[in-house]
Protein backbone atom coordinates (compact mmCIF):
# COMPACT_ATOMS: atom_id res chain seq x y z
CA UNK A 1 0.00 0.00 0.00
CA UNK A 2 1.23 3.72 -0.96
CA UNK A 3 0.66 7.00 0.52
CA UNK A 4 0.22 9.11 -2.35
CA UNK A 5 -0.66 12.95 -1.84
CA UNK A 6 -2.79 14.74 -5.28
CA UNK A 7 -2.79 18.00 -6.52
CA UNK A 8 -5.54 19.59 -8.25
CA UNK A 9 -4.74 22.83 -9.98
CA UNK A 10 -7.48 25.77 -9.87
CA UNK A 11 -8.42 24.44 -14.11
CA UNK A 12 -8.82 21.20 -12.98
CA UNK A 13 -11.70 22.03 -10.12
CA UNK A 14 -12.70 24.50 -12.31
CA UNK A 15 -16.16 23.23 -12.64
CA UNK A 16 -18.49 21.09 -10.73
CA UNK A 17 -17.81 18.72 -13.87
CA UNK A 18 -14.48 18.97 -13.50
CA UNK A 19 -14.44 18.17 -9.85
CA UNK A 20 -16.85 15.03 -10.66
CA UNK A 21 -13.77 14.06 -13.20
CA UNK A 22 -11.55 14.59 -10.34
CA UNK A 23 -13.36 12.64 -8.03
CA UNK A 24 -13.25 9.43 -10.22
CA UNK A 25 -9.16 9.56 -10.49
CA UNK A 26 -9.24 10.28 -6.64
CA UNK A 27 -11.23 7.77 -6.15
CA UNK A 28 -9.78 4.99 -8.38
CA UNK A 29 -6.28 5.53 -6.92
CA UNK A 30 -8.07 4.33 -3.14
CA UNK A 31 -9.82 1.62 -4.49
CA UNK A 32 -6.44 0.38 -5.52
CA UNK A 33 -5.59 0.19 -2.13
CA UNK A 34 -3.29 3.53 -1.87
CA UNK A 35 -3.68 6.42 1.04
CA UNK A 36 -4.48 9.65 -0.46
CA UNK A 37 -4.36 12.93 0.53
CA UNK A 38 -5.49 15.31 -1.60
CA UNK A 39 -4.50 19.05 -2.23
CA UNK A 40 -6.98 21.48 -4.04
CA UNK A 41 -6.64 25.06 -4.90
CA UNK A 42 -9.36 27.27 -5.37
CA UNK A 43 -11.24 26.95 -9.03
CA UNK A 44 -9.31 29.00 -11.51
CA UNK A 45 -10.18 32.28 -11.35
CA UNK A 46 -11.67 32.56 -8.20
CA UNK A 47 -8.66 33.84 -6.09
CA UNK A 48 -8.34 36.78 -8.79
CA UNK A 49 -11.86 37.26 -8.65
CA UNK A 50 -11.77 37.90 -4.34
CA UNK A 51 -8.48 39.90 -4.46
CA UNK A 52 -10.28 42.36 -7.26
CA UNK A 53 -13.27 42.44 -5.09
CA UNK A 54 -11.13 43.66 -2.06
CA UNK A 55 -9.32 46.23 -4.32
CA UNK A 56 -12.82 47.55 -5.32
CA UNK A 57 -13.11 48.77 -1.95
CA UNK A 58 -9.42 49.26 -1.21
CA UNK A 59 -6.25 49.94 -3.84
CA UNK A 60 -4.05 48.41 -1.21
CA UNK A 61 -6.52 45.84 0.88
CA UNK A 62 -4.76 44.98 4.72
CA UNK A 63 -2.74 41.58 3.84
CA UNK A 64 -4.53 40.12 6.85
CA UNK A 65 -7.67 40.49 5.36
CA UNK A 66 -6.96 39.51 1.77
CA UNK A 67 -5.24 36.24 3.51
CA UNK A 68 -8.44 35.56 5.27
CA UNK A 69 -10.74 36.50 2.35
CA UNK A 70 -8.25 34.18 -0.45
CA UNK A 71 -8.66 31.55 1.69
CA UNK A 72 -11.47 30.94 1.27
CA UNK A 73 -11.51 29.69 -2.26
CA UNK A 74 -9.76 26.76 -1.25
CA UNK A 75 -12.46 25.72 1.43
CA UNK A 76 -15.21 25.83 -0.94
CA UNK A 77 -13.36 23.29 -3.47
CA UNK A 78 -12.29 20.80 -0.34
CA UNK A 79 -16.07 20.88 0.46
CA UNK A 80 -17.36 19.89 -3.07
CA UNK A 81 -14.66 17.50 -3.49
CA UNK A 82 -15.53 15.74 -0.44
CA UNK A 83 -19.09 15.80 -1.38
CA UNK A 84 -18.27 14.32 -4.53
CA UNK A 85 -16.32 11.39 -3.09
CA UNK A 86 -18.59 10.55 -0.59
CA UNK A 87 -21.60 10.33 -2.97
CA UNK A 88 -18.71 7.83 -4.84
CA UNK A 89 -19.23 5.30 -1.71
CA UNK A 90 -15.13 6.91 -1.07
CA UNK A 91 -15.56 8.23 2.80
CA UNK A 92 -13.35 11.50 2.78
CA UNK A 93 -13.42 14.35 4.99
CA UNK A 94 -11.97 18.23 4.28
CA UNK A 95 -9.88 20.36 6.22
CA UNK A 96 -8.44 23.62 6.24
CA UNK A 97 -4.89 24.33 6.46
CA UNK A 98 -5.64 25.53 10.07
CA UNK A 99 -8.00 22.36 10.66
CA UNK A 100 -4.76 20.29 9.84
CA UNK A 101 -2.52 22.09 11.18
CA UNK A 102 -0.06 23.76 8.60
CA UNK A 103 1.63 26.22 11.09
CA UNK A 104 3.39 28.97 8.86
CA UNK A 105 5.59 32.14 10.20
CA UNK A 106 2.99 35.45 10.16
CA UNK A 107 3.96 37.02 6.90
CA UNK A 108 0.85 37.23 5.09
CA UNK A 109 0.23 36.84 1.61
CA UNK A 110 3.87 35.12 1.28
CA UNK A 111 3.96 32.88 4.61
CA UNK A 112 6.50 29.92 4.92
CA UNK A 113 5.69 26.71 6.47
CA UNK A 114 7.26 26.05 9.25
CA UNK A 115 5.54 23.11 10.51
CA UNK A 116 2.72 20.15 9.82
CA UNK A 117 0.88 18.24 12.33
CA UNK A 118 0.11 15.29 10.55
CA UNK A 119 -1.99 13.44 13.53
CA UNK A 120 -5.42 14.10 12.18
CA UNK A 121 -4.36 13.25 8.52
CA UNK A 122 -3.00 9.60 9.92
CA UNK A 123 -5.78 8.93 12.01
CA UNK A 124 -8.18 9.58 9.06
CA UNK A 125 -6.19 7.19 6.59
CA UNK A 126 -6.03 4.31 9.31
CA UNK A 127 -9.77 4.77 9.41
CA UNK A 128 -9.57 4.36 5.41
CA UNK A 129 -10.56 7.71 4.42
CA UNK A 130 -9.28 10.17 1.65
CA UNK A 131 -8.12 13.51 3.22
CA UNK A 132 -8.96 16.87 1.20
CA UNK A 133 -6.66 19.42 2.27
CA UNK A 134 -7.23 22.77 1.28
CA UNK A 135 -3.95 24.37 -0.60
CA UNK A 136 -2.14 27.92 0.18
CA UNK A 137 -3.21 28.20 2.98
CA UNK A 138 -2.18 27.82 6.89
CA UNK A 139 -2.37 29.43 10.28
CA UNK A 140 0.22 30.89 12.33
CA UNK A 141 0.95 30.92 15.99
CA UNK A 142 -1.49 33.50 17.16
CA UNK A 143 -4.40 31.50 14.54
CA UNK A 144 -4.41 33.99 12.05
CA UNK A 145 -5.22 32.66 8.61
CA UNK A 146 -2.22 33.28 5.93
CA UNK A 147 -1.41 32.32 2.69
CA UNK A 148 1.92 31.31 1.17
CA UNK A 149 1.66 33.05 -2.22
CA UNK A 150 0.54 33.08 -5.75
CA UNK A 151 0.45 29.32 -6.84
CA UNK A 152 1.29 28.50 -3.57
CA UNK A 153 -0.91 24.53 -3.44
CA UNK A 154 1.74 22.93 -4.88
CA UNK A 155 4.18 24.13 -1.90
CA UNK A 156 1.25 22.88 0.50
CA UNK A 157 1.31 19.37 -1.24
CA UNK A 158 4.77 19.06 -1.05
CA UNK A 159 4.94 19.68 2.36
CA UNK A 160 2.11 17.48 3.09
CA UNK A 161 4.10 14.53 1.52
CA UNK A 162 7.66 15.36 3.38
CA UNK A 163 5.38 15.63 6.53
CA UNK A 164 3.77 12.23 5.79
CA UNK A 165 6.71 10.75 4.08
CA UNK A 166 4.62 9.73 1.26
CA UNK A 167 5.82 7.11 -1.46
CA UNK A 168 5.17 10.17 -4.33
CA UNK A 169 3.67 13.70 -4.50
CA UNK A 170 1.50 13.62 -7.41
CA UNK A 171 0.66 17.35 -9.36
CA UNK A 172 -2.47 17.26 -11.18
CA UNK A 173 -2.39 20.27 -13.63
CA UNK A 174 -3.30 21.37 -17.48
CA UNK A 175 -0.03 20.35 -18.84
CA UNK A 176 0.46 16.38 -18.64
CA UNK A 177 4.71 17.42 -17.66
CA UNK A 178 7.27 18.77 -18.53
CA UNK A 179 8.58 19.47 -21.92
CA UNK A 180 12.04 19.71 -23.85
CA UNK A 181 11.07 23.30 -24.57
CA UNK A 182 7.78 25.43 -24.69
CA UNK A 183 5.59 23.30 -27.17
CA UNK A 184 4.03 26.39 -28.28
CA UNK A 185 7.41 27.92 -29.36
CA UNK A 186 8.52 24.02 -30.12
CA UNK A 187 5.94 21.74 -31.91
CA UNK A 188 8.47 18.87 -31.97
CA UNK A 189 8.89 19.28 -28.28
CA UNK A 190 9.44 16.23 -25.89
CA UNK A 191 8.17 15.50 -22.56
CA UNK A 192 10.59 14.08 -20.44
CA UNK A 193 10.06 11.37 -18.11
CA UNK A 194 12.43 12.38 -15.71
CA UNK A 195 14.48 15.72 -14.79
CA UNK A 196 16.27 16.56 -11.60
CA UNK A 197 14.87 19.13 -8.99
CA UNK A 198 18.11 20.86 -9.90
CA UNK A 199 17.11 21.34 -13.52
CA UNK A 200 13.60 21.56 -12.73
CA UNK A 201 14.38 24.50 -10.60
CA UNK A 202 16.47 26.11 -13.67
CA UNK A 203 13.78 25.45 -15.75
CA UNK A 204 11.34 27.10 -13.80
CA UNK A 205 13.06 30.24 -12.82
CA UNK A 206 13.94 30.61 -16.58
CA UNK A 207 10.60 30.68 -17.29
CA UNK A 208 8.46 27.19 -17.71
CA UNK A 209 5.63 27.92 -14.99
CA UNK A 210 4.82 24.61 -14.48
CA UNK A 211 5.55 24.51 -10.89
CA UNK A 212 5.55 26.73 -8.33
CA UNK A 213 9.86 27.58 -7.80
CA UNK A 214 9.30 26.94 -4.08
CA UNK A 215 7.62 23.90 -3.69
CA UNK A 216 10.71 22.39 -6.11
CA UNK A 217 13.15 23.83 -3.64
CA UNK A 218 11.14 21.78 -0.70
CA UNK A 219 10.46 18.78 -2.50
CA UNK A 220 14.50 18.66 -3.56
CA UNK A 221 15.65 19.48 0.51
CA UNK A 222 13.19 16.86 1.43
CA UNK A 223 13.80 13.97 -1.35
CA UNK A 224 9.57 13.69 -1.96
CA UNK A 225 9.26 11.87 -5.60
CA UNK A 226 7.44 15.14 -7.22
CA UNK A 227 5.31 14.08 -10.53
CA UNK A 228 3.64 16.36 -12.88
CA UNK A 229 1.17 14.93 -14.61
CA UNK A 230 -2.31 15.81 -16.59
CA UNK A 231 -5.88 16.12 -14.90
CA UNK A 232 -7.40 15.55 -18.47
CA UNK A 233 -5.32 13.42 -20.06
CA UNK A 234 -3.83 9.73 -19.15
CA UNK A 235 -0.53 9.15 -18.92
CA UNK A 236 2.47 8.66 -16.77
CA UNK A 237 3.86 12.56 -16.36
CA UNK A 238 7.16 13.77 -15.76
CA UNK A 239 8.86 12.34 -12.36
CA UNK A 240 11.17 14.67 -11.11
CA UNK A 241 14.32 13.18 -8.80
CA UNK A 242 17.33 13.58 -7.64
CA UNK A 243 20.30 13.17 -9.21
CA UNK A 244 21.59 9.85 -8.08
CA UNK A 245 18.21 8.33 -9.16
CA UNK A 246 18.78 9.90 -12.67
CA UNK A 247 20.00 6.98 -15.30
CA UNK A 248 23.68 7.98 -16.62
CA UNK A 249 22.48 7.39 -20.41
CA UNK A 250 19.91 10.22 -19.86
CA UNK A 251 20.20 12.91 -22.57
CA UNK A 252 23.06 15.38 -21.74
CA UNK A 253 20.75 18.01 -21.82
CA UNK A 254 17.52 18.06 -20.49
CA UNK A 255 15.80 21.15 -21.99
CA UNK A 256 15.79 24.60 -23.41
CA UNK A 257 14.22 27.60 -21.29
CA UNK A 258 13.56 30.92 -22.65
CA UNK A 259 12.00 34.14 -21.11
CA UNK A 260 12.01 37.88 -21.65
CA UNK A 261 11.32 38.91 -18.71
CA UNK A 262 14.37 41.41 -18.24
CA UNK A 263 16.59 44.18 -19.38
CA UNK A 264 19.69 45.30 -20.22
CA UNK A 265 21.20 48.15 -18.90
CA UNK A 266 25.10 49.11 -19.97
CA UNK A 267 27.63 51.69 -19.06
CA UNK A 268 30.09 52.78 -20.95
CA UNK A 269 33.61 54.46 -20.31
CA UNK A 270 33.98 54.13 -16.42
CA UNK A 271 37.17 54.35 -15.02
CA UNK A 272 38.78 50.44 -15.18
CA UNK A 273 39.46 50.93 -11.23
CA UNK A 274 38.72 48.97 -8.26
CA UNK A 275 35.11 49.48 -6.85
CA UNK A 276 33.50 50.67 -10.23
CA UNK A 277 31.14 47.77 -9.53
CA UNK A 278 30.25 48.04 -6.46
CA UNK A 279 29.72 52.06 -7.54
CA UNK A 280 27.15 50.89 -9.80
CA UNK A 281 25.68 48.26 -8.23
CA UNK A 282 25.39 49.04 -5.28
CA UNK A 283 22.97 51.54 -5.29
CA UNK A 284 20.99 49.35 -7.37
CA UNK A 285 20.69 46.46 -4.89
CA UNK A 286 19.84 49.17 -2.21
CA UNK A 287 16.44 49.67 -4.12
CA UNK A 288 16.45 46.03 -3.91
CA UNK A 289 16.39 45.18 -7.37
CA UNK A 290 17.63 42.00 -8.07
CA UNK A 291 20.36 41.91 -10.88
CA UNK A 292 20.67 38.78 -13.06
CA UNK A 293 23.54 38.95 -15.29
CA UNK A 294 26.75 40.90 -15.18
CA UNK A 295 29.10 41.36 -17.75
CA UNK A 296 32.34 43.66 -17.30
CA UNK A 297 34.81 44.19 -20.59
CA UNK A 298 38.46 44.49 -20.05
CA UNK A 299 38.62 48.43 -21.49
CA UNK A 300 40.77 48.74 -24.82
CA UNK A 301 43.78 51.03 -23.71
CA UNK A 302 43.02 49.75 -19.76
CA UNK A 303 41.73 52.96 -18.71
CA UNK A 304 37.95 52.87 -19.18
CA UNK A 305 35.42 49.83 -19.17
CA UNK A 306 31.93 49.13 -20.04
CA UNK A 307 29.84 47.42 -17.92
CA UNK A 308 26.62 45.59 -18.96
CA UNK A 309 23.67 43.84 -16.46
CA UNK A 310 20.23 42.63 -16.61
CA UNK A 311 17.52 43.43 -14.38
CA UNK A 312 14.03 42.25 -14.64
CA UNK A 313 11.47 44.77 -16.95
CA UNK A 314 9.28 45.61 -13.95
CA UNK A 315 12.71 47.19 -12.73
CA UNK A 316 14.12 48.15 -15.61
CA UNK A 317 13.29 51.99 -15.39
CA UNK A 318 13.71 52.34 -11.78
CA UNK A 319 17.62 50.85 -12.52
CA UNK A 320 18.20 52.74 -15.38
CA UNK A 321 17.02 55.87 -13.50
CA UNK A 322 19.41 54.81 -10.64
CA UNK A 323 22.63 54.26 -13.05
CA UNK A 324 22.20 57.66 -14.44
CA UNK A 325 22.15 59.50 -11.77
CA UNK A 326 25.19 58.24 -10.93
CA UNK A 327 26.48 57.83 -13.95
CA UNK A 328 27.89 61.15 -13.81
CA UNK A 329 29.56 61.14 -10.84
CA UNK A 330 31.06 57.51 -11.83
CA UNK A 331 32.43 59.47 -14.71
CA UNK A 332 30.96 57.49 -17.52
CA UNK A 333 30.79 58.12 -21.19
CA UNK A 334 27.20 56.87 -21.58
CA UNK A 335 24.64 55.17 -19.83
CA UNK A 336 22.00 53.29 -21.87
CA UNK A 337 19.19 50.61 -21.43
CA UNK A 338 17.55 48.03 -23.93
CA UNK A 339 14.40 46.46 -23.01
CA UNK A 340 13.72 44.06 -26.18
CA UNK A 341 15.71 41.20 -25.27
CA UNK A 342 15.53 38.08 -24.76
CA UNK A 343 17.17 34.75 -22.59
CA UNK A 344 17.82 31.38 -23.67
CA UNK A 345 19.46 28.79 -21.55
CA UNK A 346 20.35 25.36 -22.45
CA UNK A 347 19.84 22.81 -18.86
CA UNK A 348 21.23 19.62 -18.10
CA UNK A 349 23.19 18.18 -15.32
CA UNK A 350 25.08 15.93 -17.97
CA UNK A 351 27.07 19.18 -18.73
CA UNK A 352 28.71 18.62 -15.69
CA UNK A 353 30.85 15.55 -17.22
CA UNK A 354 30.77 16.58 -20.72
CA UNK A 355 32.71 19.46 -22.86
CA UNK A 356 32.01 20.73 -25.95
CA UNK A 357 27.99 21.81 -25.36
CA UNK A 358 29.24 25.42 -25.34
CA UNK A 359 30.33 25.38 -29.16
CA UNK A 360 27.56 23.17 -30.12
CA UNK A 361 25.62 26.41 -28.44
CA UNK A 362 27.17 28.98 -29.75
CA UNK A 363 27.47 27.39 -33.48
CA UNK A 364 24.06 26.58 -33.77
CA UNK A 365 23.37 30.38 -32.82
CA UNK A 366 25.73 31.56 -35.36
CA UNK A 367 24.42 29.30 -38.25
CA UNK A 368 20.97 31.75 -37.73
CA UNK A 369 22.98 34.75 -37.48
CA UNK A 370 22.26 35.23 -34.13
CA UNK A 371 24.02 37.73 -32.18
CA UNK A 372 24.95 37.11 -28.66
CA UNK A 373 25.01 39.61 -26.22
CA UNK A 374 25.55 38.29 -22.83
CA UNK A 375 26.58 34.78 -21.74
CA UNK A 376 26.49 33.07 -18.05
CA UNK A 377 27.01 29.80 -17.62
CA UNK A 378 26.56 27.32 -14.30
CA UNK A 379 27.63 23.89 -13.71
CA UNK A 380 24.33 22.80 -15.26
CA UNK A 381 23.10 26.02 -17.43
CA UNK A 382 24.28 27.90 -20.26
CA UNK A 383 22.23 31.41 -20.72
CA UNK A 384 22.72 33.67 -23.70
CA UNK A 385 21.02 37.30 -24.25
CA UNK A 386 20.08 37.79 -27.42
CA UNK A 387 17.68 40.11 -29.36
CA UNK A 388 14.19 39.80 -28.57
CA UNK A 389 13.03 39.17 -32.07
CA UNK A 390 15.14 35.97 -32.12
CA UNK A 391 13.78 34.37 -29.36
CA UNK A 392 11.66 31.78 -30.76
CA UNK A 393 14.50 30.88 -33.69
CA UNK A 394 17.29 30.51 -31.62
CA UNK A 395 14.94 28.10 -28.87
CA UNK A 396 14.05 26.51 -31.97
CA UNK A 397 17.83 26.40 -33.26
CA UNK A 398 19.19 24.44 -30.23
CA UNK A 399 16.53 22.26 -30.00
CA UNK A 400 17.03 21.17 -33.59
CA UNK A 401 20.93 20.96 -32.72
CA UNK A 402 20.68 18.84 -29.94
CA UNK A 403 17.87 16.83 -31.30
CA UNK A 404 16.19 16.78 -27.87
CA UNK A 405 13.00 15.70 -29.80
CA UNK A 406 14.40 12.55 -30.79
CA UNK A 407 13.36 10.18 -27.88
CA UNK A 408 16.44 8.74 -26.25
CA UNK A 409 17.53 5.24 -26.86
N1 LIG B 1 -5.51 29.69 -5.48
C1 LIG B 1 -4.18 30.16 -5.29
C2 LIG B 1 -3.73 30.96 -6.50
O1 LIG B 1 -4.45 31.13 -7.43
C3 LIG B 1 -3.22 29.07 -4.99
C4 LIG B 1 -3.00 28.04 -6.06
O2 LIG B 1 -3.72 28.00 -7.04
O3 LIG B 1 -2.06 27.28 -5.95
O4 LIG B 1 -2.64 31.46 -6.51
MG1 LIG C 1 -2.70 27.52 -9.38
Amino acid sequence: MALIVQKYGGTSVGSVDRIEVVADRVCSAARQGNQVVVVVSAMSGETNRLIALAKAIAPQPSPRELDVLMSTGEQVTIALLAIALEKRGCAARSYTGGQVQILTDNVYTKARIRDIDDERVRSDLGEGRIVVVAGFQGVDEAGNITTLGRGGSDTTAVALAAALKADECQIYTDVDGVYTADPRLVPQARRLDRITFEEMLEMASLGSKVLQIRSVEFAGKYHVPLRVLSSFQEGAGTLIVSEEKKPVEDPIISGIAHNHDEAQITVLGVPDQPGVAYRILGPVADANIEVDMIVQNVGPDGTTTDFTFTVHRNDYEQALEIVRQNGSSLGAREVSGNKRIAKISLVGVGMRSHAGIASTMFRALADERINIRMISTSEIKISVVVEEKYMELGVRALHDAFRLDQVPS
